[in-house]
C-alpha cells in the first residue's frame, strides 16, 4: 500500500527515541551501584541525553542511507529536535545528580554550550523551525546580514567540543568507568560517530567528486543555469528530482557544500542541469565562477522518485512555486509514462524557466500544463483530482506557505497525507 514514506518516518522517530538509548540505559543500570538508586532516573536522563547528541552528530553526516529512507530534509528536522529534547534531559540530568570536582566542570561546560547554541541553531540553523514560526524568521532575516550561513556552520561545530566534554565527564566517574558491559557500548558508539563525523569533513571525497563546471549562464534575472560535467567514474546514482551539494573549495567562500535539485532527469552522460537563484552569498557568487572550473559534487540525495517508484503512481498532480519547480521538472522529464497534470506558479513579474521544456511536454497525450502569475484558486486545483486515487499522488516544490497551504486544501478535500509529498529548499 501507499503507507512507506510516512511509515519509514514514523520508524526513524521510534528507532531514534526509544530503540537507540535501549542496549545503554539496560547495561547502564545493571552495572549502577545500589547506594546511587535514588538518583537512577537523573542517571538515565543524562545516557539518554548523550545517545541522542551521538545520533544527532551522525544525522549531520548527510548519510546517504538515511537520506535515501526518509530525505535529508526530515533527517534535518529529527537532528534538531533530538538535540533540544537531549538539552533538556541533560537539564533534568544535571539538576537531579549533583556532582563536583572536574565532573561537575566538564558537565556545566557542556551544558551550557550547548544551550547556548542550541539557542543559536534555534534561529541560525533549524530551517525547518523558522519557514514555520514568522518572527524567528524575521530574526534570522535581519541578522543573516552579519552572521552568514557559513559563519553559523562554525558556530554549530562547537557542539562537537560540548560532546567531547560529556565524553571526558563521564569518564571521569569511578563506578561508571568500571562498569565493562556500558563502557563498551559507550566507547563503540562515540567511535562510531568520531570515525563517520571526522571521514565526512576530512577524507578526500567525503564532500564529493571532482567535477567539471562546462557551462554557467543567467537563463532569468536573478536565476542562472549551472551545467556540471561528473567525471567518466563517479559512481553517483542519481534519481529524477534529487539534489547534489555542490561546492568551489579554491574560490574564496565558497568552498562550503550547498544543496540544488536537478533540472534535468539524469542519463548515462554525466551531464547535471541545476537552475539557481541569487539568494545570498553562495548563489549571488556564482556569476563569478568561469566555465572549465573544478567543481565538488556530493550526491544524488532525494526521496522524491523513490516514493512514486515504491508506490507504482500512475497520476501526478504537481504543483511548484518559483524555485520550487526545479526538482519537478527532473520528476516530469524523468516519468513520461505517468499521467500528470502541472500546475506552475510564479510571483507577479517574475519569469517561468524551463518554458520550452513544458511546452514540449505538452506533445506527450497524458501530460498538461497551467502556468500562471500569483496564486491557483484552490477550486482549480481540486477540480483536477481524478476520481480514483489508489495510484495517485501529489507532488508539491515552493515556499514554505505554499508548501503548507496546498498540503492543508488536499488534505482537507480528502487527500491522504501519505498521497502527498513537500520537499522543502531549507532544513
Ligand atoms: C533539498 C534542497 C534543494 C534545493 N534546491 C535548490 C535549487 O534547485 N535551486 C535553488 O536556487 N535553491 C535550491 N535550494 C536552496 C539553496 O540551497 C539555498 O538557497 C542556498 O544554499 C543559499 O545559500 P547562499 O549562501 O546563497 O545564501 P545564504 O544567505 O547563506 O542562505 C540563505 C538560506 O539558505 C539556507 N542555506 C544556506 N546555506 C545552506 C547550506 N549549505 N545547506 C542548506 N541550506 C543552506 C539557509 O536557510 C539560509 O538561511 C535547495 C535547498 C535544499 C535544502
Amino acid at each position: 500500500m501507499f503507507s512507506g514514506y510516512k511509515y519509514k518516518i514514523g520508524m526513524a522517530w521510534l528507532i531514534a527515541i526509544f530503540v537507540l538509548p535501549l542496549p545503554f540505559l539496560y547495561t547502564f543500570s545493571q552495572g549502577l551501584p545500589a547506594l546511587y538508586a535514588s538518583q537512577t532516573s537523573a542517571f538515565m536522563y543524562g545516557v539518554v541525553a548523550y545517545v541522542w547528541m551521538l545520533f544527532a552528530i551522525y544525522i549531520g553526516t548527510k548519510p546517504k542511507w538515511i537520506d535515501r529512507l526518509i530525505g535529508l530534509p526530515m533527517a534535518y528536522m529529527i537532528h534538531g529536535i533530538l538535540s533540544l529534547l537531549a538539552i533538556l534531559l541533560a537539564f533534568f540530568h544535571k539538576e537531579g545528580s549533583p556532582s563536583s570536582g572536574l565532573i561537575q566542570l566538564t558537565g556545566d561546560y557542556a551544558f551550557n554550550l550547548f544551550l547556548g547554541l542550541a539557542l543559536y541553531s534555534l534561529i541560525f540553523m533549524a530551517g525547518w523551525l523558522t519557514s514555520r514560526v514568522r518572527f524567528l524568521e524575521a530574526i534570522k532575516q535581519t541578522l543573516e546580514k552579519i552572521f552568514k550561513h557559513e559563519l553559523s556552520v562554525w558556530i554549530h561545530r562547537l557542539n562537537i567540543i560540548a560532546t567531547l566534554l560529556v565524553f571526558i565527564h563521564v569518564q571521569l566517574i569511578d563506578y561508571v568507568r568500571e562498569n565493562i558491559a556500558f563502557m563498551i557500548l559507550f566507547y563503540a558508539a562515540s567511535l562510531f560517530v568520531a570515525i563517520s563525523y571526522a571521514w565526512n569533513k576530512l577524507s578526500d571525497n567525503a564532500q564529493g567528486s571532482q567535477a567539471q563546471l562546462v557551462s554557467n549562464q543567467e537563463i532569468a534575472p536573478n536565476i542562472r543555469e549551472l551545467v556540471i560535467q561528473l567525471p567518466r567514474k563517479s559512481g553517483f546514482k542519481l534519481k529524477p528530482g534529487d539534489y547534489v551539494f555542490i561546492s568551489f573549495p579554491q574560490f574564496q567562500g565558497m568552498g562550503e557544500p550547498h544543496p540544488f535539485s536537478l533540472v534535468n532527469a539524469p542519463s548515462g552522460d554525466g551531464l547535471l542541469k541545476l537552475a539557481i537563484r541569487g539568494d545570498g552569498d553562495f548563489t549571488r557568487g556564482l556569476k563569478d565562477i568561469p566555465t572549465k572550473t573544478e567543481v565538488v559534487v556530493d550526491g544524488g540525495f532525494g526521496v522524491y522518485q523513490s516514493i512514486i517508484d515504491d508506490n507504482q503512481v500512475k497520476q501526478l498532480l504537481i504543483i511548484g512555486g518559483g524555485i520550487g519547480i526545479v526538482p519537478l521538472l527532473s520528476i516530469i522529464e524523468g516519468n513520461p509514462s505517468i499521467d500528470t497534470q502541472l500546475f506552475y506558479t510564479v510571483t507577479k513579474g517574475t519569469p517561468f524557466i524551463y518554458r520550452d521544456n513544458i511546452t514540449d511536454w505538452q506533445k506527450r497525450p497524458n501530460f498538461q500544463a497551467f502556468c500562471q502569475e500569483g496564486r491557483f484558486k484552490d477550486e482549480e486545483i481540486l477540480e483536477a483530482l481524478p476520481k480514483d486515487l489508489s495510484q495517485f499522488l501529489v507532488l508539491l516544490g515552493g515556499p514554505a506557505s505554499m508548501g503548507r497551504h496546498w498540503t492543508k486544501v488536499l488534505e482537507k478535500a480528502g487527500i491522504a497525507p501519505s498521497r502527498i509529498y513537500y520537499e522543502e529548499f531549507s532544513w
